[in-house]
C-alpha cells in the first residue's frame, strides 16, 4: 500500500517543512480543487494545491509542493530549477513518471501543469 495524505492539513504541513528547508517564506496555502494544475505558487509565496493530490501517494505529493516551493528560488523550469529539484529531491524524475501515470488513469486525459 502506498502511504496516503492523512488530510489537507497534513499536506499544508508538509509545504511549510519544505518551505522551511529549502529557506522560502510560504504565505496562505489552499487546497482546493483546481481543473487545470496540480498546484501553482504566486511570486509572493501564495501555494495553492489540488485537493486531488490527497487522492495520490503522498510521495508524488511532495514532488508536486517541492516543485512549487522551488519556483520562489527559480521561476521557470530551466537547467537551475532542475538542479534544485536533483539537491533536494534526487529521486524526482521517478515522482513526477508516477503523476503523469496517475493522472493518465485516474483522472482521464488531463495533462495538468505544475
Ligand atoms: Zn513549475
Amino acid at each position: 500500500m502506498m502511504d496516503r495524505w492523512r488530510d489537507a492539513e497534513e499536506m499544508k504541513w508538509a509545504a511549510r517543512h519544505w518551505a522551511a528547508r529549502v529557506g522560502v517564506k510560504l504565505g496562505q496555502i489552499q487546497v482546493r480543487n483546481m481543473s487545470q494544475k496540480w498546484a501553482s505558487m504566486s511570486t509572493s509565496g501564495r501555494l495553492n494545491l489540488n485537493s486531488e493530490l490527497l487522492e495520490l501517494p503522498k510521495d508524488v505529493g511532495e514532488f508536486v509542493i517541492v516543485h512549487e516551493v522551488l519556483h520562489l528560488i527559480a521561476p521557470s523550469h530551466g537547467p537551475v530549477f532542475k538542479s534544485f529539484l536533483y539537491a533536494y529531491l534526487p529521486n524526482w524524475p521517478e515522482r513526477e513518471k508516477r503523476l503523469r501515470e496517475a493522472e493518465a488513469s485516474a483522472f482521464g486525459k488531463k495533462n495538468r501543469v505544475i
